[in-house]
């Protein structure tokens, strides 16, 4: 990506209870971007980003709350660290839940109602390419083929987002069993979520347009803050 939009020593933390962590880390060290799994608070604390990757939001919900992340995990996405939700990450970012456990945990990132695994009654995962508002054009992250303007996604066991809230974007969406567009990429200030995983389709596009707008609001920190937070 852009030099000249890069933060230095800027530092993307990866949720790593469970699930797809390595595959974002792999993404953003391709990005020439550097990124930590987080397992614990005093790592959780020194991250600019945050990404909560795919797995079983059940299974992270209960690791957030055994590891003692919970409080912490929710304290950062309410004092608006930039967020990057993808499919079980959705789950956990969404204001409410349907077919979760009942004492599933919800960190209100972002003002959206997810179902869990409602794309997958007749078919548990599926591929398509999404047409994405704002991607980002630098071809050097694009990936080459009859659909390079697209986003090739990839969709596991996916929820289905149910109610978009007034203050939500949608960025991208996939036309239902029930013929209805869904949205399935949704932004709301500094979360990003994806019913899907970018991260497994090679295509960097979309680790590129999280990093550019969490450069964009790491910058407006006063140089007190920013310096503070990188001793
Ligand atoms: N169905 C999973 C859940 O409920 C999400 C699947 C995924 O992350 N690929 O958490």
């Amino acid at each position: 990506m852009g030099a000249s939009t890069q933060v230095p020593d800027f530092k993307v933390g990866i949720l790593a209870l469970q699930g797809a962590v390595r595959e974002h880390v792999g993404v953003f060290s391709r990005l020439g971007v550097e990124a930590v799994a987080v397992t614990d608070q005093a790592t959780l604390e020194a991250v600019d980003a945050l990404v909560l990757p795919g797995g079983e939001s059940t299974a992270i919900s209960r690791l957030l709350e055994t590891s003692g992340l919970l409080e912490p995990v929710r304290r950062r996405v309410k004092d608006k660290i930039p967020t990057f939700g993808t499919c079980a990450g959705m789950i956990l970012l969404a204001r409410s839940v349907s077919d979760g456990r009942p004492d599933q945990h919800q960190l209100d990132g972002i003002d959206i109602d997810v179902r869990r695994n409602a794309f997958g009654r007749q078919v548990d995962s599926f591929e398509t390419d999404l047409v994405v508002d704002g991607l980002p054009s630098d071809s050097r992250t694009r990936i080459a083929g009859p659909a390079a303007e697209a986003f090739h996604a990839v969709f596991i066991r996916a929820p289905l987002v149910e109610r978009v809230g007034p203050g939500v974007e949608v960025l991208a969406t996939v036309e239902g069993t029930d013929g209805e567009r869904r949205a399935v990429l949704c932004r709301e200030g500094s979360c990003l979520v994806s019913a899907f995983h970018p991260e497994l389709s090679g295509d960097l596009r979309l680790h590129e347009m999280f990093l550019e707008s969490a450069f964009a609001s790491h910058v407006k920190v006063p140089a007190a803050t920013a310096s503070r937070s990188k001793q």
